[in-house]
């Protein structure tokens, strides 16, 4: 099917099949080997706590509605006050589909601290596996020192590029499980006037190591002229201060219309104002996913009340875009800067083996290797001072002998 019949489908519209999540498309965009061995994808979601993340995760990746759960430990809390972190989405996705790979303990949700948990499963649809990740960044925003908050966020990201690069020097290169982060939702909350400091230190701190895709949240407390006036000033400010954000590529000038024209619009609804539920809704006579209020229904999935499938159309249609920018730019930034501060590039012009996982820091292998080249080079002085006394002795030795 080519984008262009996947277009005249319905432009942003709800696929009719139940559980219809859209990455079964992801065919169109890459080689059918690739399809076989199924597709791995780690989405990052970071923003202030109660902006809806794990909210927005759950309407993005399923349509059933998944039990509201009693979190040990979080006492005095009812199920409804009680966060719907991501491991409750995995946990039902995981039931749905029958495929389990790991998801944390549920004690962990109710800390204050950041943290960082990654829930992974595998999802099937229509025979097209996706291998995806979400990670969820619980308590961001909440330390008084926010570069605490960025430092572990930071030192994940990293760490996922570190882990890639040892496999990738290793033997067994062709099962590389890639869990880099390949996209970033950014949640900007709706209440402000534009990005708060924290949210301009935070994006430049990781623009260049994940493509960053800024979100506004619960769009269904702002007017319409309200979220375009958030929407250009929040533009205005990226530009501002030099935030760099994932740009949709232009569509490919051989690309039918409808293809340019989605394209068009989706870069246009940049930043998404995006509405989520995980409550299905009795609307004009069928079951939605929506927010009601006693002025009516916010339906999630509909392209009038906010950007959802727009960002959703987003993530799946350039979910491939996504993983080559990673790898092309963010991965190679880190590879090449990595690299240099270990010594194993720059003078050579070739990459010398890693150190083990875990092993020492940059610097510390740095000193070790100037050590090592000192050693190496008093060992061929030495040398070369035995041979000369031994030549030396010959010659002394021959000396007497006439
Ligand atoms: P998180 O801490 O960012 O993961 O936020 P949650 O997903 O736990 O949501 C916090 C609260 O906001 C919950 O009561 C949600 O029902 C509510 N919420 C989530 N999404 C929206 C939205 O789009 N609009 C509104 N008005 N409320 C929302």
């Amino acid at each position: 099917m080519s984008q262009g019949d996947r277009m005249k489908q319905g432009q942003f519209t709800n696929p009719e099949t139940p559980g219809y999540v859209g990455f079964a498309n992801l065919p169109n965009q890459v080689h059918r080997k690739s399809v076989k061995k199924g597709f791995e994808f780690t989405l990052m979601v970071v923003g202030e706590s109660g902006l809806g993340k794990s909210t927005l995760i759950n309407s993005l990746f399923l349509t059933d509605l998944y039990p509201e759960r009693i979190i040990p430990g979080a006492a005095g809390r009812t199920p409804a006050q009680t966060r719907t972190g991501l491991q409750a989405v995995a946990f039902v996705m995981l039931l749905s589909f029958m495929h389990s790979r790991s998801f944390h303990s549920q004690t962990e949700k109710i800390e204050r601290t950041v943290q960082i948990e990654a829930s992974t499963v595998e999802i099937e649809e229509r025979g097209v596996k996706l291998r995806l990740t979400v990670v969820d960044t619980p308590g961001y925003g909440d330390a008084i020192n926010s570069q605490d908050c960025f430092s572990t966020i930071i030192s994940y990201i990293d760490d996922q590029f570190e882990r890639y690069l040892h496999d990738e020097s290793g033997l067994n290169r062709r099962h590389i499980v890639d869990n880099r982060v390949h996209c970033c939702f950014y949640f900007i909350s709706p209440l402000g006037h534009g990005l708060k400091p924290l949210d301009v230190q935070f994006m430049k701190a990781i623009h260049n190591k994940v493509n960053v895709v800024p979100v506004i949240a619960k769009a269904d407390t702002l007017t319409l002229r309200e979220r375009e006036r958030l929407k250009r000033r929040i533009l205005d400010e990226i530009d501002e201060h030099g935030i760099k954000i994932y740009h949709l590529p232009d569509a490919e000038s051989d690309e039918d219309e409808d293809f340019k024209e989605q394209t068009r619009i989706l870069k246009a609804s940049i930043p998404f104002a995006v509405v989520g539920s995980n409550q299905q809704i009795e609307a004009k006579g069928k079951k939605v996913r929506g927010r009601l209020y006693p002025w009516g229904v916010v339906e999630v999935e509909n392209p009038e009340h906010n950007d959802f499938l727009k960002l959703r159309t987003m993530l799946i249609t350039h979910m491939q875009d996504l993983q080559e920018v990673t790898q092309d730019l963010h991965y190679e930034n880190f590879r090449s800067d990595r690299l240099k501060r270990s010594g194993r590039l720059s003078s050579h012009g070739y990459v010398l083996p890693l150190s083990p996982a875990n092993g020492p820091e940059p610097e510390e292998m740095d000193k070790d290797m100037i050590l090592q080249e000192k050693e190496a080079e008093l060992r061929r002085m030495q040398e070369m001072i035995a041979k000369m006394q031994a030549q030396m002795q010959k010659q002394g030795d021959g000396e007497g002998d006439v």
